[in-house]
């Protein structure tokens, strides 16, 4: 079985404690490779690395332009890699073939787009209302970055994290999921390929408790930035806190999608579809909720049922494969949970609502594809991420009734609006409660469009230009002249 080491100081390194544990393919249930258990030893070695990076050295020295020129180098050897590195995360996370290849490809412009960036970040000269001072700004990396990173799209997420950590000249120590740690790791070597000296870029795999906590908890860690659930979020939050360090939290969703009855209704259903059923559920953005407008409601559901009935469960691998597994085993159970808790609740499934099956699924981890209708807001299946394949369909009224119900959720990741009446479509995107709104499409997403939670579901933003003040810190100079 492969053997991966922890990637520290631009080293390949055992980890201290001499302990490895398996990581699992979601199809077959099979472990195919072991990963590094790391501990705060390991931490307190990667820490020191990124931080004497940081501070003094070729990184500490280059020129913007200069560490601009190693972040696309580092992107065309992504581009080079995509179908190897699609294919680690296939094994590791059982999302599609298909999918993975489509991120994979995407995954590089991040560090073309912010590795432009990073020789425009400029201060500037300041109108003082003093005489006899020049003064001026400048922008200043936070310093060493802890970047922690869940299972459901491990290198999409640590890219929204580290490119623009890069272009505002930080270094880095992340955590990727015990669960999908193999591609992170794959990721690290190409930083030394790519010129990076060492310590910019370290990996220490582990769990939480083990590796997360004194990540955190380490005095020269500047930055937390997080990406999982909200009650991990809320700990780190605390933690952080406590001990003053800047934090960055992308967190869960439970996002509406909201069908109006003069939408593009074939458009409308494959939205529907492909908000929930695309990755397995298993995205923070999934259009768990749909809102469909009383007046055709049962016509949509039909349209909806006939898509969503042929979606077929299988190999990640095949590209026939619509639907894969469930990642982790707790997510599994977790998700066949909610299906019971639905029903218990008065949801009716109209499709689906049980384990997947041989021979199709195999030893997998999978659950069908799941509708409930007759599913109020209130209830725990409208209310509650799932993270799963489970559809909650919820009736409106009318636009009014459609905004309380969507914005009536702790959450407020992402909404999305299917209306051809651009007077609603505007009106809509000002009222939900959202960091993203989409109209007439679902699960877009680029580099240049700013990505993150209102209520409940984060703090900060990731991509676009302003991600990058995420990772600087102001100086203020005076000169008295
Ligand atoms: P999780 O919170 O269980 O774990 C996330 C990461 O935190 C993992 O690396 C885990 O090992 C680490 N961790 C756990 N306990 C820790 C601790 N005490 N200290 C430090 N680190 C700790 O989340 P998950 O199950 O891996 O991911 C699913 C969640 O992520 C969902 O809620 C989903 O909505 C959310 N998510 C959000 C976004 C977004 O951009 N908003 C994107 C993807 C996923």
């Amino acid at each position: 079985m492969k053997r991966y080491p922890l990637r520290i100081g631009g080293q390949a390194v055992d980890p201290h404690g001499n302990t490895w544990f398996e990581t699992q393919n979601p199809y077959t249930g099979q472990a195919w490779a072991e990963i590094p258990r790391g501990n705060a030893h390991d931490v307190d070695l990667a820490v020191q690395a990124a931080h004497r990076t940081l501070t003094s050295g070729p990184w500490a020295e280059m020129t913007a332009t200069q560490r601009g020129a190693l972040m696309r180098k580092l992107g065309d050897l992504i581009a080079r890699d995509a179908a190897k590195l699609a294919a680690t995360e296939v094994r590791d996370n059982g999302k599609l073939l298909a999918e993975m290849q489509g991120q994979l490809n995407y995954i590089p412009q991040w560090f073309h787009y912010y590795g432009g960036l990073a020789d425009k970040i400029q201060g500037s000269t300041l109108p003082l209302d003093k005489k006899g001072y020049f003064a001026f700004t400048r922008h200043e990396p936070v310093g060493v970055v802890a970047a922690i990173t869940p299972w459901n799209s491990p290198l999409l997420l640590a890219t929204w994290k580290i490119a623009p950590a890069l272009a505002a000249g930080c270094t880095i120590v992340i955590k990727p999921s015990e669960f999908t740690s193999a591609s992170t790791l794959e990721f690290a070597e190409l930083f030394d390929e790519a010129g990076f000296p060492p310590g910019v870029f370290n990996v220490v795999t582990g769990f939480g408790a083990e590796v997360g906590t004194p990540l955190v908890e380490h005095p020269l860690v500047s930055k937390i930035s997080f990406t999982g659930s909200d009650a991990t979020g809320r700990l780190i939050n605390e933690q952080a806190a406590r001990l003053l360090k800047h934090t960055a939290m992308e967190l869960g969703g439970k996002s509406p999608n909201i069908v109006f009855d003069d939408a593009d209704l074939e458009q409308a259903v494959f939205g529907a579809v492909s908000g929930i059923f695309a990755a397995t559920g298993q995205t923070c953005i999934a259009g768990s909720r749909l809102l469909v407008q009383d007046s055709i409601h049962d016509a949509f559901v039909e349209r909806l049922l006939a898509v969503a009935r042929t979606a077929r469960m299988g190999d990640p691998m095949d590209p026939d494969t619509q639907v894969g597994p469930v990642t982790t085993p707790p997510q599994y159970r977790k998700v066949l949970e909610y299906i019971d808790i639905a029903r218990s609740e008065g949801a009716h499934a109209v499709l689906g609502g049980e384990k997947g099956g041989a021979p199709e699924c195999g030893q997998g981890w999978f659950v069908q594809p799941t509708i409930f209708t007759e599913v109020r807001n209130d209830m725990r299946i409208a209310q509650e991420e799932v993270f799963g394949p489970v559809l909650s369909v919820i009736r409106f009224k009318d636009e009014a009734d459609a905004l309380r119900i969507a914005n009536d959720v702790r959450f407020g990741l992402a909404a999305a609006v299917w209306t051809k009446d651009i007077g609603r479509a505007i009106r809509m995107s000002e009222r939900l409660q959202a960091g993203t709104v989409w109209v007439n499409t679902y699960r877009a997403v680029s580099f240049m469009a700013p990505f993150g939670g209102y209520k409940d579901s984060g703090l900060g933003r990731e991509n676009g230009i302003d991600a990058v003040r995420e990772y600087l810190q102001t100086k203020s100079v005076w000169i008295n002249s």
